[in-house]
C-alpha cells in the first residue's frame, strides 16, 4: 500500500509549477533547483517527480528507472559542480533529513547537494 503523502507540500507545488524555483537540471523523473536559503556556495535539491516522502519511501516503492533517473542526476549535478571526484573535482556532500527526527521540514523526498567549500564534520 502506497504511504501517506501530502500533495500540498512545497515541493509537490513546485513539481506542478505553482511555485518558482532556479531548475538546474530536469530528466523524466526528476528535478534538481538550488536552495533557497544555500548553506553553502553551491546548495542543490535534488528531488523525484513521483510522490514519496522520504528516501525510505522512494527506495521502497519507486521502479527501478526512477531510482536510476534520480541517483545519474544527482551526480550529473555535483558533475556540473565541478565537485565529482570521478572528474578530478574537491567534493561535495550529499544527505537527506527524514521525518521529526532527521528534521526534515519539506514532506518530499529530497537530497541536499552541498559543494564549493570545505564543509567539515556533518554532525551537529
Ligand atoms: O531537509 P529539509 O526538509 O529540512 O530541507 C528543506 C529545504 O528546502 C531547506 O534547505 C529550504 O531552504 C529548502 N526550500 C527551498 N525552497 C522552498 C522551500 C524550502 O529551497 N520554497
Amino acid at each position: 500500500m502506497a504511504h501517506a503523502y501530502d500533495p500540498t507540500n512545497i515541493f509537490a507545488r513546485i513539481l506542478r509549477g505553482e511555485i518558482p524555483n532556479k531548475t538546474v537540471l530536469e530528466t523524466p523523473h526528476t528535478l534538481a533547483f538550488h536552495d533557497i536559503a544555500p548553506q553553502a556556495p553551491d546548495h542543490i535539491l535534488v528531488i523525484p517527480k513521483g510522490a514519496y516522502a522520504t528516501f525510505d519511501h522512494f527506495c521502497a516503492e519507486a521502479s527501478e528507472a526512477e531510482l536510476v533517473d534520480f541517483h545519474r542526476t544527482a551526480a550529473r549535478i555535483c558533475d556540473m559542480l565541478g565537485a565529482s571526484l570521478a572528474s578530478g573535482g574537491p567534493g561535495y556532500r550529499a544527505i537527506t533529513n527524514a521525518g521529526d527526527h532527521g528534521g526534515q521540514e519539506v514532506p518530499h523526498y529530497h537530497l541536499h547537494i552541498l559543494a564549493g567549500r570545505p564543509l567539515g564534520p556533518m554532525l551537529a
